[in-house]
């Protein structure tokens, strides 16, 4: 049976983002039908219009959701129909070279697919899904390696947060930077990944969170997430964080934006010796210059944590159970529930650095 479902769909660079009806593809083996309940807007999904990404059209958005499995085809044995689950889009394969070393994080073959194939418009043209889930939908089909069971006493909009924003944050404080119990750590950029990186840097027991970012109106939203300090970023960072930092620069930085200036920004804000994680993604033009001597003197380590270095088949679940449980508290993240339609005015805020997360409710 065909199923017709609205999705919001880009066409054409530069065009904006409209809801039309899509054809689903039929469920296949192996594949699971999700009717989609909540998705965020990620930053990400704003990539895919603004130029950062050059995605191919047409392409359904969204990829940090959770839902209600409706269907399952033959020879699926991990979800049935009426689990709710959270999408994964990178799901691993257990099989390539990176799955059997465990860094399923980055499984090659999945890893580097901005937009997948799957699915069509009502006249026949085939329509792209970003990141192998094209969430902003009624329904999608995806593998079944691309569901996540979790309980169905989760509010479905905040099961869509530990999908993309949560996971990266909460593994990059974790399992990449290993933040420790007394340590310092300063956060660059407060959308949906940095907030959940100031959330999980308290509960590893840092010290001091320092919270950064354009906006003096994201103060509230990072003392809600558990940040010590909230400091509006401008061309004296480095110093008004040491001011912070008994003189020496925090012992952790994390960038949360994805552009060569606030990675050089966090460079210089940790201390000698300290870490630096890049959790934001880029554009691949925008070059990070540090010197030979710098990188040298300051035994500084870059690096970056792609879905939180996270085996999510693992981690989603316990970040679940910490939700229900009351220990992990995400509700500050959501800051407007939206229909399809208002993604493109929640881009807009996205891109003034207003609010949290906006999650559309389906
Ligand atoms: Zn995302
Ligand atoms: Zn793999």
């Amino acid at each position: 049976m065909t199923h017709y479902v609205p999705g919001l769909v880009v066409r054409a660079d530069g065009v904006p983002a409209a809801v039309e009806e899509l054809r689903l593809p039929e469920i296949g083996p192996g594949q699971v039908r999700v009717r989609i309940r909540a998705a965020g807007v990620c930053h990400s999904d704003l990539s895919m219009v603004n130029g950062t990404l050059r995605p191919p059209h047409p392409l359904v958005l969204g990829h940090e959701a959770a839902g209600e499995v409706v269907e399952t085809g033959e020879r699926v044995s991990r979800a049935s129909a009426g689990d709710h689950v959270v999408l994964n889009w990178q799901p691993a394969c257990r099989s390539c070279w990176f799955c059997d070393r465990g860094e399923v994080w980055l499984c090659s073959t999945s890893s580097g697919v901005a937009a997948l194939e799957n699915g069509m418009t009502v006249d026949g043209e085939p329509v792209h899904v970003t990141l192998g889930v094209g969430a902003f939908a009624g329904e999608v089909v995806v593998p079944e390696n691309a569901v996540i069971p979790v309980p169905a006493e989760l509010d479905f909009d905040l099961a869509a947060l530990l999908g993309c924003a949560v996971l990266t944050g909460t593994g990059a404080v974790r399992n990449t930077a290993k933040v420790a119990p007394g340590d310092s750590v300063v956060v660059i950029g407060l959308g949906g990944v940095g907030l959940s990186v100031v959330t999980a840097a308290r509960a590893a027991g840092a010290a001091q969170v320092i919270a950064v970012d354009l906006a003096e109106t994201k103060k509230g939203l990072a003392e809600a997430a558990g940040a010590t300090d909230f400091v509006v970023s401008s061309d004296t960072l480095s110093k008004d964080i040491r001011a912070r930092t008994s003189g020496r620069g925090a012992d952790h930085a994390f960038e949360a934006v994805g552009r060569a200036a606030t990675i050089r920004a966090a460079w210089r804000a940790t201390r000698r010796g300290g870490r630096v994680t890049v959790v934001g993604m880029g554009a691949a033009d925008d070059m990070v210059q540090l010197s030979a001597l710098d990188i040298f003197s300051s035994a500084r380590t870059l690096q970056t944590s792609v879905y939180g270095q996270a085996d999510p088949d693992l981690e989603i679940p316990a970040l679940a159970r910490d939700v229900v449980a009351g220990t992990l508290n995400l509700s500050h993240l959501i800051t407007d529930r939206i229909t399809l339609a208002d993604v493109p005015a929640a881009f807009d805020r996205m891109a003034r650095g207003e609010g949290a997360r906006s999650v559309v409710v389906l």
